[in-house]
């Protein structure tokens, strides 16, 4: 369990934490990887979410996942990425986030993923949490926990 106080802080700044939907780049699981390969390429993420044509959650592209469909034995063919499409190349076991949100989850998955899939109940698509905007929150964290909170080292209450 983390810290009340800590998860009070934490979760005051939770609606900074979200880069909704609309602000998130991303690919349909119907597009040819040709396509997708630009995109990716374009907006220089190195990972971003594949949706349906319904803004329901489907997976995560990267670009290894494409150049790894280019690699052959006479070494780099790009002419198959026009008949495969991104459904048949992305990565699918992701895990997702769901408001209100579990901080200590939330804490935990970062650690391996540089940012969470948020889904609603209908798993359509709502954003997604980065590395980036949680550092701050932390940062604000540890800025404002004595301000705030009494924090006292438990060795000088027993002294
Ligand atoms: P950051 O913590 O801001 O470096 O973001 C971590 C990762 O989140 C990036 O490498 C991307 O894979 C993804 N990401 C962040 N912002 C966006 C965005 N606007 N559209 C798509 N993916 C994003």
């Amino acid at each position: 369990m983390i810290a009340k106080a800590v998860e009070n802080i934490l979760e005051e700044q939770q609606d900074k934490f979200l880069i909704p939907a609309e602000l998130v780049a991303n690919v349909l699981e119907d597009n040819r990887l040709d396509h997708a390969f630009l995109v990716l390429t374009k907006v220089k993420y190195a990972k971003i979410p594949v949706l349906d044509n319904k803004q329901h959650f489907k997976g995560l592209l990267s670009l290894a996942m494409i150049t790894d469909t280019m690699l052959g034995l006479n070494g780099i063919d790009a002419s198959k990425l026009h008949d495969i499409q991104v459904k048949d190349v992305m990565q699918t076991d992701v895990p997702l986030v769901k408001l209100p949100y579990d901080m200590e989850k939330i804490m935990h998955l970062m650690v391996d993923q540089a940012f969470l899939v948020v889904v609603d109940d209908n798993n359509c698509f709502t954003g997604i949490l980065t590395r980036r905007e949680m550092i701050k929150a932390i940062n604000h964290l540890a800025h404002e926990l004595d301000k705030r909170y009494l924090v006292e080292a438990r060795d000088q209450l027993k002294a």
